[in-house]
């Protein structure tokens, strides 16, 4: 076990303090860190300023792998990373106020809760204890608590931020999608948005929910992402980078569902403008290009969410064209070929792009108002996917109006110019050598 006074002798014999001192600069320490430290935290911390090499693993005594804790289990000492912090709570019990935060916590080996009370709250509040901050808990006790271990600090418990370790321990890692599996904590992952679902709403105590539901993809597979309550638009092409999600099992596999306690974050790569024929897969584009042709023969998709069948607009509602149910499914749909004098490609715009162009003719109008398209430029933006039956490149349009005349003339001018200037450097450029030459 621990020896306090082997290291104590030993950081004598090194610095040649005298036992008073190192006695003052043990308590000066422990104020510092104001019960944070053990004495023989505190010892090493002095032994460790000084240059001397401690043993650890005879000095910190019997560490254990959260692995192989076991509930009852009192007087345990254990590192981990800090890899998620659930939000501060407060309760009241027998009259009296109390706080208390929960940790979780990761060697690799496993994963553990630890709760924090009263007073020690404070030190996540303050920012001591962070996501990713390695702590130690000396004395702790292993709880089960609905069918989870908990660990919590025993009457003589200690925590120690950022101890010595053998080895680091490994950084709260990022999942791929192959590795997910249902009831995981504190899920990181980065994920290109392949398909974005209509937003929902669902109630809960009275409370209407917004959520925000997306097909995320690495290159391990794909799965379905709910956003709870965040404030997002995404788009196709959007790479979003959630930090603290959780795993639930859903209709068709397992989900990522990201609440109150995670992030998300979105990076939207920029549109490039380009000519049809430079377009690649992935690309996210920008191009302007005459419309040749409308493709889609009705500016929405309609299927009765009872029986499947096709669903028709009859002036003043959906009806299924089969059972006469009202319950239909409509997606806006607008589908064309254009062509920029490169090349030519079919546009999609599927949802609520499409909505968007037609506005308030949809649906009555729409057809119209697709085919007055014909023969006209726009300028399109959006991603170039390979369209999976036919495997040809087209692009899933985000934004379709007019080309900006004005700018357009501008940056073709902005390009010439800039041609323009860089043979006049070049040229000047070899002025300035044949002068050096001379
Ligand atoms: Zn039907």
């Amino acid at each position: 076990m621990v020896d306090v006074e082997e290291l104590r002798k030993k950081i004598l014999e090194k610095t040649g303090m005298s036992r008073a001192e190192l006695d003052r600069l043990v308590e000066k320490k422990m104020r510092e860190y104001a019960g944070l430290l053990t004495e023989l935290g505190v010892l090493y911390t002095i032994a460790k300023e000084h240059g001397i090499e401690v043993d650890i693993d005879r000095s910190l005594g019997f560490r254990k792998k959260i692995g192989e804790l076991r509930a009852g289990e009192k007087d345990v000492t254990v590192v981990g990373r800090v890899v998620r912090i659930l939000p501060p709570r407060e309760f009241k019990r027998d009259g009296r106020k109390g706080r208390y935060v929960s940790l979780i916590l990761s060697d690799g080996t496993g994963e553990i809760r630890l709760v924090l009370w009263n007073r020690d709250v404070d030190l996540v509040t303050s920012g001591k204890i962070k996501k990713g901050t390695v702590l130690e808990v000396i004395n702790g006790k292993v709880e089960e608590f609905n069918g989870r271990l908990s660990l919590r600090l025993g009457y003589m418990g200690r925590l120690l931020i950022d101890p010595e370790v053998e080895e680091p321990l490994p950084e709260p890692r990022r999942y791929r999608v192959e590795e997910l599996t249902p009831n995981l904590n504190d899920v990181d992952i980065e994920l290109t948005v392949e398909r974005v679902f209509d937003d929902k709403e669902v109630e809960a105590r009275g409370e209407k929910i917004r959520y925000v539901a997306f097909l995320g993809r690495d290159d391990t597979g794909s799965v379905r992402v709910v956003l709870w309550g965040k404030d997002v638009e995404l788009r196709r092409g959007d790479v979003v980078l959630i930090r603290g999600g959780y795993t639930r099992e859903g209709r068709l596999g397992v989900e990522v569902h990201v609440g109150r306690g995670g992030s998300v974050e979105v990076r939207r790569l920029p549109y490039v403008r380009k000519r049809l024929a430079e377009v690649e897969e992935g690309d996210r584009i920008e191009a302007v290009a005459t419309v040749v042709a409308v493709l889609s023969s009705k500016p929405y998709s309609a299927v009765c969410r009872d029986c499947g069948s096709p669903a028709e607009w009859d002036g003043e509602r959906w009806v299924c064209t089969s059972c006469g149910s009202t319950n239909v499914r409509v997606t806006p749909l607008l589908v064309l070929r254009v062509d920029d004098g490169s090349s030519n490609l079919r546009a999609a715009l599927i949802g609520a792009p499409a909505l968007r162009f037609y506005g308030g003719s949809f649906p009555s109008g729409a057809e119209e108002k697709a085919l007055s398209l014909l023969g006209r430029d726009v300028l399109l933006r959006g991603t170039a996917v390979k369209n999976e039956v036919t495997s040809a490149l087209e692009i899933i349009v985000d934004e379709l109006g007019d080309p900006d005349l004005p700018r357009e003339i501008h940056d073709l001018l902005q390009k010439v110019e800039e041609r323009l200037g860089e043979r006049e450097e070049t040229k000047s450029r070899e002025v300035f050598k044949e002068e050096e030459g001379r």
